[in-house]
Parts: structure tokens; C-alpha cells; sequence
């Protein structure tokens, strides 16, 4: 039974960066496992483009902001590779339709406030300069929006291709089609089964995302996650020039429903989204079929409010949140078994997906982290206390 000093399960976002991380380090004696293909379709992370942006609006987000841009400018000096392009972000915020929906820091304030702490710059606009800056928009009057131009674009699908072959360079070996079966604390290291056989390492990262608490079964922990069916949809817009990159930044609106939107990328259409919209669901019992009542609501904010943004559907697509209760990551070691440690992105994780490669591996190699995510723990309330409500509503 070889040994390997570390073994990654599950190579969607976080786990394909963990494993180049680890490798960049370590060298061979890392092996990365996933169930699916490569680059497949039933997880969080495979499609064109995920927001990434220094607007944060709670401080243990805020502080990892500015080393996750640090951590994908190291992934693209050493592949020689594009993967994040600056678009300039908004967050526009209807303020009236806010009003009953409006929870915690979630506002311009919030943003304002965490932008003024880590020395940020940003603009604040009403709704006629926002339209004279993008008259692509049509707001209803009353919203205020909130421009950031370090914002953009992690192209998420290319950004997991290159840090599997980066890893690949270091010397990591990958396992795809490979379904774990079971994680078991095993002395100080781990067992890890598998249909071919079981397999020993001193440590192992799970970043299993919907699938986490399968993995974790025989390892004594179940998390109190909520697993979302979550959909965009792309348009096939005829204004490309208008929603271009170049000449259209990646956008939040918060109103009734918080939808984000991007310019033309990665297909000839435009994409919008809406976050926390999707109904609940299982890893098993997720559907492909995109939810019609969603698309009519997609097609109707896009008619009022950015009507040239729109077109011809190209598709709609489903993909999963994994949540625990108070919407906060899950990035620690078990406390029974620290052998074992533990990711979950809890639906926003993309854009630090770089960093939390490099943060996971300190905690795979009993180190402190090199940033702080006491936030992030296991043995937090959220995830402890079986009473503590959830957050959000679905
Ligand atoms: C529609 C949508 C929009 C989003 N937008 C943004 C955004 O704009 N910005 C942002 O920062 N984030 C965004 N996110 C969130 C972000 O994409 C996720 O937080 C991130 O992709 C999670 O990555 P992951 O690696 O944990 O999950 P996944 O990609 O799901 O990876 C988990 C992997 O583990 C594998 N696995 C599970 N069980 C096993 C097993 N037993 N054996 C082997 N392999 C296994 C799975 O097959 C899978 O490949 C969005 C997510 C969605 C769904």
C-alpha cells in the first residue's frame, strides 16, 4: 500500500488548488482523487467566470481579499496563464425594495465600512451617475451604487485546468473517475478506500464540497450543511460591443431578489445570476434542468433594468452552494482527528480559491496559517450548536 504524504478528495476549486499548493511544496508523495472527470459539470466550480472583488462587508473576508488577488497573480506568473481579468465591479442597491429584505452588513455601508478599514479606494454613485457612466443600466431612480475598479472576473474552469497541471509539474499524481468511499482516521495518518484499494497518508485534505459529509461518515463528524440548486443563465445578446469587458464591470444588485451579472465572457452572451435563490436539495438529488419560475425572473430584471443585456437564451445552467448555517467557510482541521482537514466554501469561495489552496496546505502541514481564519473553525456555534439557526432563507 504506497504511502503518500498527503492526499487531496475532491478536485473542484478548492481542492485542485490545495493540491498545487501541496505539490509546489512537497514535490511527488501527493495524490489528488475525484469521483467525476476532470472538469466536470456537478459541483460549484466548473463554468466561464466567478466574480472576484476587494468589496467585502465582513471583516474576515475583507482581510483575505487583497492576498487572494496576491495568490492568483503567483498562479498566473508561474503558468504563464490569464486566468483573472479586471472589469471594475458595482454594487447597486435599490434601497427601497431593500427596505423589507435588508439583513446585517450586506449594504453600501457595510462594503464602505470594511473599503475604509483596509484602506480601499472606491466611488459612490446615485442613479444618474451610475447611467451616465453605464447607460446600460436603467435603474428605477432610488438606487445608489458603489464602483470598485480592482473587480472582475476569475475564470473559473481555466483557473482549475491550470492549477491541476501546475500540480501535475510538481510532481502530483491525479486520480479522476476514483470515487472515495470512505476517509478513515488511521493512526496518526488516514486511510483512504477506494473501489481499487485503500490507500495511506499521513494527512488528507477533504474539500468535498456537497458531497462533505459522505466523505467525513466514518471520521465521527456530520456538518450542518444546506446544499442550494443554484442557476444563471446566459444571453445571447446582440450589443456585444456594448458588454464588453472593457466597457461593462461585473455588477450586485441587491433589491427584492440579489442578483450579479457579467459582461460578454467565455461564451458570446452575457450571464446573470442570482445568489441564494435556489431551493435545497442533495449532491444525489440535484437536478440539470434549470427551473423555469428562476429564468422567468432573470428575464424579467433583465427587461427592466439592463434591457440591452439581454437576448435570445444561450442556455441556463444549475450549480451547487454549499452552506453551512451562518454562510460562513469551513476551513480547519477535525478536532478528534487533525490528521484530517476540512474545506467547504459555503457559495462564495471561488475568488479566494487561490489563497485557500495555500492556506489548507498550512493547516495539512501542522502549520499556522498565513492568514486568519479563526472565523472559519469547526468547533464555531454554527456548526456545534444543532439550535443555531440558519442565516438565510430558502
Ligand atoms: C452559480 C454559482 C455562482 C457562484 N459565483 C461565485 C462568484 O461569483 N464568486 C465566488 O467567489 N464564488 C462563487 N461561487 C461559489 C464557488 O464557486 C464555490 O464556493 C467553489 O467553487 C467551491 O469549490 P469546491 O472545490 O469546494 O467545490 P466543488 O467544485 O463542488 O468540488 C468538490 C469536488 O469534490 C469531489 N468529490 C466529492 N465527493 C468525492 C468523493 N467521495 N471522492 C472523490 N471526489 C469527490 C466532487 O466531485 C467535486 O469535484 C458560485 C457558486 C455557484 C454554484
Amino acid at each position: 500500500m504506497a504511502g503518500y504524504r498527503v492526499i487531496v478528495v475532491g478536485l473542484g476549486g478548492l481542492g485542485s488548488a490545495a493540491l498545487y499548493r501541496l505539490a509546489s511544496e512537497l514535490g511527488s508523495g501527493v495524490l489528488g482523487i475525484e469521483q467525476f472527470g476532470l472538469g466536470h459539470g456537478r459541483g460549484a466550480s466548473q463554468d466561464h467566470s466567478r466574480i472576484i472583488r476587494l468589496a467585502q462587508h465582513q471583516a474576515q473576508y475583507a482581510a483575505l481579499a487583497a492576498p487572494a488577488y496576491k495568490a492568483w497573480d503567483e498562479v498566473e506568473g508561474e503558468s504563464g496563464q490569464q486566468i483573472l481579468t479586471r472589469t471594475g465591479g458595482l454594487v447597486i442597491e435599490d434601497r427601497v425594495a431593500r427596505r423589507d429584505t435588508a439583513t446585517g452588513t450586506r449594504n453600501i455601508e457595510g462594503y464602505t465600512a470594511m473599503f475604509d478599514r483596509f484602506g480601499v479606494g472606491y466611488e459612490l454613485l446615485d442613479a444618474d451617475e451610475l447611467v451616465s457612466r453605464w447607460p446600460q443600466f436603467r435603474p428605477g431612480g432610488d438606487e445608489q451604487a458603489l464602483y470598485q475598479p480592482e473587480s472582475g472576473i476569475i475564470d473559473a474552469a481555466r483557473a482549475n485546468a491550470v492549477h491541476i497541471a501546475l500540480a501535475r509539474a510538481h510532481g502530483a499524481e491525479i486520480r479522476a473517475d476514483t470515487p472515495v468511499r470512505a476517509v478513515r482516521p488511521d493512526g496518526d495518518g488516514v486511510a483512504v478506500v477506494t473501489d481499487g484499494g485503500t490507500l495511506r497518508a499521513d494527512r488528507v485534505v477533504v474539500a468535498g464540497d456537497a458531497w462533505s459529509n459522505q466523505v467525513l461518515a466514518e471520521t465521527g463528524t456530520t456538518l450542518p450543511l444546506t446544499v442550494l440548486q443554484e442557476q444563471v443563465t446566459y444571453y445571447s445578446t446582440p450589443h456585444l460591443a456594448e458588454f464588453a469587458p472593457s466597457r461593462f464591470p461585473v455588477f450586485m444588485w441587491h433589491g427584492r431578489h440579489n442578483f450579479y451579472g457579467f459582461p460578454v465572457y467565455g461564451e458570446v452572451a452575457t450571464k446573470l445570476g442570482q445568489h441564494m435563490g435556489g431551493h435545497e436539495t442533495t449532491a444525489q438529488d440535484r437536478g440539470f434542468e434549470p427551473d423555469p419560475v428562476r429564468r422567468e425572473r432573470y428575464a424579467g430584471f433583465v427587461s427592466e433594468h439592463i434591457p440591452r443585456f439581454g437576448g435570445p437564451e444561450l442556455y441556463s445552467k444549475t450549480c451547487l452552494y454549499t452552506v453551512p448555517p451562518d454562510q460562513n467557510f469551513v476551513l480547519d482541521t477535525l478536532p478528534e482527528h487533525p490528521q484530517i482537514t476540512v474545506a467547504i466554501g459555503a457559495g462564495h469561495a471561488f475568488k479566494f480559491a487561490a489563497l485557500i489552496g495555500r492556506l489548507l496546505t498550512d493547516l495539512a502541514l501542522d502549520r499556522a496559517p498565513s492568514y486568519p481564519i479563526d472565523a472559519f473553525t469547526l468547533t464555531r456555534p454554527a456548526l456545534t450548536d444543532p439550535a443555531f439557526p440558519r442565516s438565510f432563507h430558502v
